[in-house]
């Protein structure tokens, strides 16, 4: 059986947006190393009724809740009274946790104030997760059967919001409890990534309509980021050799049906993909840009690159007329001809520095105009690609969308236009 869990980050600088909620993150990260399916993080603020609700809620739909925040000695520290409460169990006082708490206070040479003897306070039947270096030990206790359907099991542990105290409470006691007591651990959540360019979301998920099933076996999930789009395929297995044959079948699918879109595999950008394909072919390139954005020449020298094959040569230029091609490039709009400037561009670039490859780029909207424009623009974009011993590759589209995104699909679409003709 997969253990379902649930994040519960309390804390009104939370819900206010004043502090981010790291600790979601750390623990749905421990959790998936250990099989654990985390479905849900919920984020709650100081107010009792509500964390009442949310445990109760959390309780009834997962078999682990990991609560952080609210531990403190304050008044607006409200996680024991919001367990004790959920689930009927009364706050009693535990002698060696109060031991433990007057003994940090006898360190720091300060008397305890009265108001930290509430955290030695713990529901009925839980049992205490030891905190080394901090006054709030945490709560770790089985939901009582009378508060959930009956053939559900769930485990509430509850842990301070300081990141630190947490990681080590974590570490040192709630893992184990989770992988002797649990059974969590025999598998781990394992993941694999396709990168695909050139093709839109709803498109990959129109190509592949079963594979993003929600309870499929093996899941996959797409992101979309700076215009590259990520296809994650999960499991939880017991070994990587185990994922592997696993997803298989669900990798040559998903080739099948994207086929020379997929530039990559785990975690990789289309220039590395570009920058390697450069490597293994020994090509040495040329880059020409114009116009505001010139990422491309940009992207590619940021690699290194070990054979002293791939970028060797790039040249900007603000307008096309500085091309100085003469007067038929001169303020020139039309795709045709922008594709035939270029191309001359390309040519002669490729022959002066005596390259395999030399990609031209067109004018790309200023920021200026992608600014002042009302709507996104939708302008077109020349590329070309000179080859030495071959013919030259044109090709015009039509780009836009919102200019943090904007500049980075027009360097990917330049750079994939120069992968597509390196893997044929
Ligand atoms: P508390 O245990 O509620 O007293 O929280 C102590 C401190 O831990 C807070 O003041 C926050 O700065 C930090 N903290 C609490 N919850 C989180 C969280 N989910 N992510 C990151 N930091 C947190
Ligand atoms: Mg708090």
């Amino acid at each position: 059986m997969t253990l379902s869990a649930e994040i519960l980050s309390i804390g009104d600088e939370l819900t206010s947006g004043q502090r981010l909620d790291t600790n979601s993150q750390y623990l749905s990260q421990k959790l998936s190393d250990l099989g654990v399916h985390v479905r849900f993080h919920t984020t709650i603020g100081d107010e009792l009724a509500d964390n009442v609700a949310a445990f109760r809620i959390a309780a009834g739909r997962v078999n682990i809740v990991i609560a952080t925040g609210g531990l403190g000695p304050t008044a607006d520290d409200l996680t024991r009274e919001a367990i004790s409460e959920a689930f009927g169990l009364p706050l009693e006082l535990r002698p060696e946790a109060l031991t433990h708490i007057e003994s940090l206070f006898a360190l720091r040479k300060r008397p305890m104030p009265e108001r930290n003897r509430v955290q030695a306070m713990f529901p009925q039947t839980s049992r205490i997760i030891p905190n080394p270096h901090g006054t709030a030990p945490g709560i770790d206790v089985d939901v009582p059967q009378g508060c959930i359907a009956e053939n559900h099991r769930c485990r509430v542990f509850a842990l301070p919001g300081v990141p630190a105290e947490m990681f080590e409470m974590l570490d040192a006691t709630v893992v184990e409890r989770l992988t002797q007591e649990m059974g969590a651990g025999e598998t781990r959540w394992r993941y694999h990534s396709l990168k695909v360019f050139g093709i839109g979301e709803s498109d990959v998920e129109h190509r592949l309509p079963t594979l993003i099933a929600r309870d499929r076996v093996p899941r996959v999930g797409i992101t979309v980021s700076r215009a590259t789009i990520t296809l994650r395929i999960a499991a939880p297995t017991t070994t990587d050799a185990e994922f592997q044959q696993l997803i298989a079948p669900t990798v040559d699918e998903i080739r099948n049906a994207l086929g020379d879109r997929i530039f990559g595999e785990g975690e990789i950008e289309i220039h590395e993909a570009v920058q390697r394909l450069l490597d293994q072919r020994q090509i040495r390139l040329g880059v020409i840009e114009v116009g505001a954005g010139c990422r491309v020449a940009h992207m590619l020298a940021s690699l290194q690159s070990p054979s002293g094959s791939g970028i060797v040569a790039s040249q900007r230029f603000a307008s096309m007329s500085e091309l100085n091609l003469g007067q038929e490039c001169t303020g020139v709009t039309d795709p045709s001809k922008l594709q035939e400037s270029l191309s001359h561009a390309a040519q002669r670039m490729l022959q002066t520095h005596a390259l395999d490859r030399c990609l031209a780029v067109g004018i790309y909207p200023t920021s200026l105009e992608v600014a002042s424009a009302e709507l996104m623009p939708y302008a077109d974009f020349t590329m070309c690609l000179a080859r030495r011993g071959a013919d030259t590759k044109s090709s015009t589209v039509s780009l836009g969308g919102h200019p943090d995104v904007l500049y980075h699909r027009l360097a990917k679409t330049a750079l994939n236009f120069l992968r597509l003709d390196l893997v044929k």
